[in-house]
């Protein structure tokens, strides 16, 4: 798989992500598997992930603020 952006390689790792849920809610989940490019530092989620992130996006308490979760498969 080559970066979107750069070309490079893209290698898989793992990585803190922040998603933003409403104006003030975010959401971090910590030690997602992503793909990172060596060159540019471009992160994606593959979409089976993305898919479990949003299960777990719908169960997080509706009047937090802020919510650090780690990626559980
Ligand atoms: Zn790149």
């Amino acid at each position: 798989m080559r970066c979107h952006v750069c070309g490079g390689r893209m290698e898989p790792g793992e990585g803190d992500m922040p998603f933003r849920l409403g104006p003030c809610r975010i959401v971090i989940v910590k030690a997602m598997p992503v793909l990172e490019c060596g060159g540019c530092g471009e992160c994606l989620i593959d979409d089976p992930t993305m898919a479990h992130v949003e299960d777990m996006l719908g169960q997080v308490d509706a009047a937090a603020v802020l919510e650090v979760l780690r990626y559980a498969a």
